[in-house]
C-alpha cells in the first residue's frame, strides 16, 4: 500500500522532467531553424513541389552561406543519381568539388560522387579521370573497382586485367573467372584478326588464371582449327565434358564440322549421341538432331526426337518432333501438322531462351557476359523450360 503512494507521489516530478526537457527541446530546435539560411527553407519548398531545378539552386546558396549544410548536400546529389537525375546530380557534386573549406575527407567523397554521376550518365572519360585521380588516395580501392567497371564498358580489356589484378581478392568476389574472360575477348578478337600468335598467348593467360575457363578451352580449338590442326581442335573442344558438360552444347556444331572435314562425320555422331545420353539438355538435342538430319535423313532424325522426348518431355522436344514429322508426310496430313507445329512453335518461343542466374535477365542468344547486370558467366547454357522442368 505504501509503495503504490510513493509511486503516486512521483507522477507529478516525472511529468514536471518531460515538460522542461521538451522545452529545451523545443527551444534548441527553434535556434538552430534560427540560424539557418532562409534560402535552405525555399530550397526544401521547392523538392517538396517538385521543383528540382529551383531547388537545387536555393540549397546550393544555402550552403555556400552555412558550412553546416554540406551534408545536405551530398544526400541530395545522390538522390538525383539515384533517381536517374543525372545532370542535376552532376552540378550539385560538381559545386561541392569546386568550394573551398571542405576537409580532406569531405573532397574525396565530392570527387568520388561525381565519379560516379559521370559513370551513370555514360560519359565513361570524365569518370576515368575522376577515379585515376583517386587512385592515388585512401579512395584506391573504392576508385580501382570503378575503373574496372569503365574498362569494361569500353571493351579496354588489356586495361581491366591490370586494374582487375591489382586488386585484393576478397573472400566475398575472387577475380580468377572475369580476368579469364578479359583475355578470352581479346584472344577471341585476335582470332578473328589473325594475330594468332597473341591470341594463344592470351588463352594460355586465361587458363593459367582459370584452369576451369571453358571458353578459353573452346577458343582454343577454334584457334587450332583456324591453323588446320583439325584433330588438336577436336581435342581442346572434347575436354569441354570434363570441365563442365553444360557448355557442350557450345561445341557440338564445331565437334561435327571437325569431324566431317576429315571424312569423319561417323564418329562425330557416335559422339554426340553419347553426349546426349550423359548430359541431356535442349541445345545439345537441337545440335545432334541438325547433325542427324544433314548426314543420316529424317527419318534417324525422327527417332532421335521421339526417343528423346520420352525420356525428357518438353515443349521444345515436341516442336523439334513435328519439325522432322513435316519432312515426311502426305500432303492431306501436312496443313494439320502445320497449324500444330505453329502454335507449338509460338509457346516454344517464350520457355527457349536463357536467363541470368544473376539478375534473371532473359534473352534468346546465350552471353558469356550478362547484358542486365554485367556478370560473368552468369547465363548457364540452358533453355528456360529446363529451369522450369527441374524439381
Ligand atoms: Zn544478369
Amino acid at each position: 500500500m505504501e509503495f503504490d503512494l510513493l509511486w503516486l507521489l512521483a507522477l507529478p516530478v516525472f511529468f514536471i522532467f518531460g515538460w522542461v526537457a521538451a522545452r529545451i527541446d523545443l527551444n534548441s530546435l527553434l535556434k538552430e531553424s534560427r540560424a539557418l539560411p532562409k534560402s535552405y527553407f525555399a530550397g526544401l519548398n521547392f523538392l517538396l513541389n517538385e521543383k528540382p531545378d529551383q531547388a537545387v539552386e536555393a540549397l546550393i546558396e544555402a550552403s555556400n552561406m552555412d558550412p553546416e549544410t554540406v551534408e545536405l548536400r551530398f544526400a541530395l546529389g545522390s538522390l538525383f543519381r539515384r533517381r536517374g537525375e543525372t545532370d542535376r546530380a552532376i552540378r550539385v557534386h560538381q559545386n561541392l568539388v569546386e568550394r573551398d573549406g571542405l576537409d580532406a575527407e569531405q573532397r574525396l567523397n565530392a570527387l568520388s560522387e561525381l565519379g560516379q554521376d559521370y559513370l551513370k550518365a555514360g560519359l565513361l572519360d570524365r569518370a576515368e579521370e575522376i577515379f585515376l585521380k583517386l587512385r592515388e588516395t585512401a579512395r584506391e580501392e573504392e576508385a580501382k573497382g570503378h575503373l574496372l567497371e569503365i574498362y569494361q564498358q569500353e571493351k579496354e580489356w588489356a586495361k581491366a586485367i591490370a586494374v582487375a589484378e591489382s586488386l585484393p581478392n576478397h573472400a566475398d568476389h575472387v577475380w580468377q573467372v572475369e580476368v579469364a574472360q578479359f583475355h578470352c575477348e581479346l584472344a577471341a578478337s585476335e582470332i578473328l584478326h589473325d594475330q594468332l600468335t597473341e591470341a594463344e598467348a592470351h588463352l594460355a593467360a586465361a587458363i593459367e588464371v582459370n584452369r576451369k575457363c571453358v571458353r578459353a578451352t573452346i577458343l582454343q580449338g577454334d584457334l587450332a582449327s583456324k591453323v588446320g590442326a583439325g584433330e588438336t581442335a577436336i581435342g581442346h573442344w572434347k575436354r569441354v565434358e570434363q570441365i563442365n558438360p553444360a557448355y557442350l552444347a557450345l561445341v557440338a556444331r564445331k565437334l561435327l564440322d571437325g569431324y566431317t572435314a576429315m571424312g569423319r562425320s561417323e564418329q562425330a555422331l557416335t559422339l554426340l549421341h553419347g553426349f546426349l545420353e550423359q548430359h541431356p539438355s535442349l541445345d545439345l538435342l537441337d545440335a545432334v538432331f541438325q547433325a542427324e538430319l544433314e548426314n543420316a535423313g529424317p527419318k534417324p532424325a525422327y527417332e532421335l526426337v521421339r526417343d528423346e522426348l520420352r525420356r525428357n518431355p518438353t515443349l521444345l522436344g515436341l516442336d523439334k518432333l513435328l519439325q522432322a514429322q513435316l519432312m515426311d508426310v502426305s500432303p492431306e496430313k501436312r496443313e494439320d501438322l502445320v497449324l500444330v507445329k505453329n502454335l507449338i512453335h509460338t509457346h516454344t518461343r517464350r520457355v527457349a531462351r536463357y536467363r541470368c542466374d544473376g539478375c534473371g535477365f532473359k534473352a534468346r542468344q546465350f552471353y558469356w557476359r550478362c547484358p542486365g547486370c554485367g556478370g560473368w558467366e552468369t547465363y548457364p547454357p540452358r533453355r528456360t523450360e529446363e529451369f522450369d522442368l527441374a524439381p
